[in-house]
């Protein structure tokens, strides 16, 4: 089969072409696993933090990607759930132990990290860590769901927001675009206030329903009750800490935060950020059951995400993309 590999770790610069596409050798799925013929694989941010270090795979070369959507090509001898032929998608947990909190467990296992991911012809995942597809969305505009839609799904859960409760969403690429939907879905009465750093997204946001949308160093119209963060950035963090009601809630959703602004947080004062309550609490990893859910609800809504597709052999153009570019929704890679 043919994949794109990464070999070695570097800094992602506008010309740089950090994966290579190569022959591999077809995965041959173990008892309890299926094998998988990618038809899309969606362009995440972590797969930036894996290239430049920050989240180092334990094994070089490995193949990235966990936004997978492919049809089932063969199966172990102990699978049940899946036929060949069957379409299904793979998230960020490739395996772990099944419980409730398998997202916080040692054990866990990322897709295109631990184990080869989707940036490939093929792929092999645990058969209960790849899920049925609702028949509505097509190859690639599915992909998206199985990180950022699924993960944003968790980060709004975290918020625990009510309906109404004014809501912000700091950065709006892959993720956010997707939780606004998600947001107007479960939470109509919530107004959505938008941060974001370039005048695109945040025209975007607006024309897909946000309430208000201004700069990252902005001040909401109201103050929010909870604000998911999605930038690679600490700046935001900041900025949406002082947007907080009392006792509001900032949900961080970022496998890794850059160290380039880190000295933003030298202007954190507790009184204005932190004071009366106000609360941050991270998003890590995903369960199987945040992924099923979602996947229910995206049909129902049906959530439509915007994407830009790409030949699996130019995955180096949509990663640069996704870092230099201004995104309006996902990137995401497609077989021929
Ligand atoms: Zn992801």
């Amino acid at each position: 089969m043919k994949a794109m590999i990464l070999e070695t770790l570097q800094e992602l610069t506008p010309d740089s072409e950090p994966l290579k596409y190569v022959d591999w050798t077809d995965p041959e799925p173990q008892s309890d696993e299926v094998v998988i013929r990618v038809a899309a694989c969606g362009v995440c941010h972590t797969e930036l933090d894996e290239i430049e270090g920050r989240l180092i795979p334990p094994s070089l070369p490995i193949i990235l990607g966990h936004e997978v959507i492919g049809y089932v090509e063969s199966v172990g001898h102990d699978v049940t759930q899946h036929r060949i032929g069957d379409r299904v998608g793979v998230g960020w947990i490739y395996s772990s132990t099944g419980d409730s909190d398998e997202n916080l467990d040692p054990t866990f296992q990322g897709t295109g990290c631990d184990h080869h991911g989707g940036y490939a012809e093929k792929m092999s995942v645990p058969a209960r860590y790849a899920y049925p597809i609702p028949e509505l969305f097509k190859d690639a505009e599915a992909a998206p769901l199985m990180c950022a839609g699924s993960i944003g799904y968790r980060a709004l859960k975290l918020t625990q927001c009510y309906d109404g409760d004014p809501i912000g969403l700091t950065g709006f690429g892959g993720s956010a675009h997707l939780v606004l939907s998600l947001i107007h879905h479960l939470y109509p009465r919530s107004p959505v206030s938008v941060f974001a750093r370039d005048a695109e997204s945040r025209q975007f946001a607006l024309n897909l329903g946000a309430s208000w949308a201004g700069p990252i160093e902005a001040t909401a119209p109201v103050p929010l009750k909870a604000i998911i963060d999605t930038t690679p950035a600490w700046k935001p963090v900041v900025n949406a800490l002082r947007n907080l009601q009392p006792g509001g809630r900032l949900v961080i959703n970022a496998i890794r935060k850059e160290a380039r602004d880190q000295e933003e947080l030298l202007l954190l004062n507790y009184h204005e950020h932190l004071w009366m309550e106000r609360q941050i609490q991270s998003v890590a990893n995903i369960t199987h059951y945040d992924i099923s859910e979602f996947l229910k609800i995206a049909s129902e809504i049906p959530i439509r995400p915007t994407i830009k597709t790409f030949p699996l052999q130019e995955a180096n153009q949509a990663l640069r993309d996704l870092k230099f570019k201004p995104t309006r929704g996902a990137n995401v890679l497609v077989m021929s």
